[in-house]
């Protein structure tokens, strides 16, 4: 029968058998409780291509402001509300903000530079373009922070400089310690050093208007390396006299590590950008940063997305690498809420595959789990006692006590469903809300199943709304048993509420 039937971990399908294991893997897509990000870009930009992505798991869309104009970007917004729409399923956008990637100058006659192992080189700001034995960059902050003994990587840690000497206030004389060909244009990474820029640059102050105004669902803001970081962008967005979307925190500096309780406090979630945070790192570090960073997110309950090379291997091909696989199921395994596909959807040549190919290894991974967090031993490591957390905990703990199909919240603004969604309860949640753009931003997390309902004032009729929506999309069924709860809403009745019941008899 339904969609939730077989997402119940303690029921589990027999997925040996050749005919259920290819029903199941068709379907993995929709049955997955682990959200999945794409990217897109122009492999994938048309509405037969999105919708087909849907159709196979993607549940978020990202635009990558580091690419592209925004006037083509803010077309994508449209081209997705559009099969949303169509497909009457809600999907996330999320507005990508480039940040301050500090890069090499142009070249001197377009001529690439050669650098030699052992080589002195200057490293400077008094020319825009660089030329043999002199690397350019505008950067000044970078100069006046370095130090004799720092190392400055470039194109993403290809090429590497060890600062010998400040010769003046905008040179540094370097040795090359690894050489390589400088091409125009090349990122620069600093680890270690806290650079004083802004994380906010006047592009990406005119993507971030340009996307709040298109009505995107998320922002994520790149580099940050403090919580004011954040704060300054939520301050931006408010001085034009707009609501900000929820902020995650692109996690790719090593002084976002070391800060990383204070940047949980104001950002609303975390990506583990695990391309840039391995050039800051040493690439070893990375793994054990990212499960320090999914374990500090789930006790904040906020959601943690991994990003960056999860499904590389098919790119230009239509076989994943075993540890592209292993990869992606041990981040479900790990308590990740959401994976990302960068390149992978943006610019591969198999965009639709890849994403089915992630859809089954997630659901595989997920079938084999027995427990969530929905044990109260469990669930008390991550509570600051309120009247909220006491529900959801409580709404989790019975669904599994009274072995029901599914978990109901009702949620106006996504905080219950996010609190739900955290404790990563074996049941379904279907959370059901008044708000369209509370939908599609509830699609970001792990196990919800978002479903708008017509408003209501009380909550008897809003419980007869949420049955008749569930039955009609097919859900469950008249009968089936679930949980239902809410958190802190203005409808009469309805206030830090749990209801165990069987739908269609509300008494
Ligand atoms: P990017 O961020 O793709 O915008 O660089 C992700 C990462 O660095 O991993
Ligand atoms: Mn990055």
């Amino acid at each position: 029968m339904t969609t939730v039937m077989k997402q119940d971990q303690t029921m589990t399908v027999n997925a040996n058998s050749p005919a259920t294991s290819k029903a199941v893997t068709a379907d993995a897509g929709r049955l997955k409780r682990t959200k999945i990000i794409a990217t897109l870009g122009p492999a994938t930009s048309s509405p037969e291509c999105i919708t087909k992505l849907v159709q196979a798991g993607v549940n978020v869309f990202r635009l990558n402001m580091s690419h592209g104009n925004g006037q083509d970007q803010m077309e994508w917004v449209k081209m997705i509300r559009a099969v949303s729409e169509a497909l009457k399923q809600p999907i996330a956008i999320l507005a990508d903000l480039q940040g301050p990637k500090i890069r090499t100058g142009y070249l001197k006659d377009g001529q690439p530079i050669p650098l030699d192992d052992y080589a002195v080189v200057e490293f400077t700001t008094r020319t825009r373009e660089s030329s043999p034995g002199i690397i350019a960059t505008k950067y000044v902050e970078l100069i006046q922070v370095l130090e004799p003994g720092a190392i400055i990587l470039l194109d993403d840690g290809k090429i590497r400089l060890e600062v010998l000497e400040k010769v003046s206030a905008d040179t540094l004389k370097c040795q090359v310690v690894q050489g390589g060909m400088l091409e125009a244009r090349k990122g620069i990474n600093v680890p270690g050093a806290a650079l004083p820029i802004t994380p906010l640059t006047d592009k990406d102050k005119e993507d971030v208007r340009a996307a709040v105004a298109a009505g995107v669902d998320y922002v994520a803001l790149s580099f940050v390396q403090r919580a004011e970081d954040i704060i300054e962008l939520k301050e931006y967005v408010k001085s034009f006299d707009m609501v900000c979307p929820p902020v995650i925190a692109k996690i790719e500096k090593p002084q976002a590590l070391t800060e990383i309780d204070n940047i949980l406090r104001e950002a609303d979630g975390l990506m583990v950008a695990r391309g840039d945070l391995g050039v800051e790192l040493r690439p070893e570090e990375v793994p054990v940063a990212q499960k320090m960073l999914v374990s500090k997110a789930n006790q904040a309950e906020k959601p943690i997305i991994i990003a960056t090379q999860m499904l590389e291997s098919m790119i230009g091909s239509l076989q994943p690498s075993r540890s592209d696989v292993s990869d992606i199921a041990n981040a479900v395994f790990d308590g990740s809420d959401v994976l990302m596909l960068s390149g992978e959807t943006s610019v591969g040549e198999h965009p639709v595959e890849t994403v089915a190919m992630m859809s089954r290894i997630i659901y595989e991974a997920e079938k084999s789990m027995v427990t969530g967090m929905d044990h109260p031993a469990e669930a008390s490591q991550i509570t600051s006692p309120n009247f909220y957390h006491a529900i959801a905990h409580t709404a989790s703990y019975a669904s599994r006590k009274a072995n029901v199909k599914a978990l109901v919240v009702f949620s106006s603004s996504g905080s219950m469903a996010q609190r739900v969604s955290k404790l990563k309860p074996s049941r379904p949640i279907i959370a059901l809300t008044f708000k369209q753009d509370v939908a599609n931003r509830m699609t970001l997390l792990w196990g919800v199943i978002p479903l708008v309902i017509p408003s209501s004032e009380h909550t008897d009729a809003m419980l007869e709304q949420g049955e008749q929506a569930i039955l009609e999309k097919n859900l469950l069924q008249n009968g089936d048993s679930v949980v239902f709860c809410a958190g802190n809403t203005q409808m009469k009745g309805a206030t830090n509420m749990l209801k165990i019941y069987h739908l269609g008899t509300v008494d």
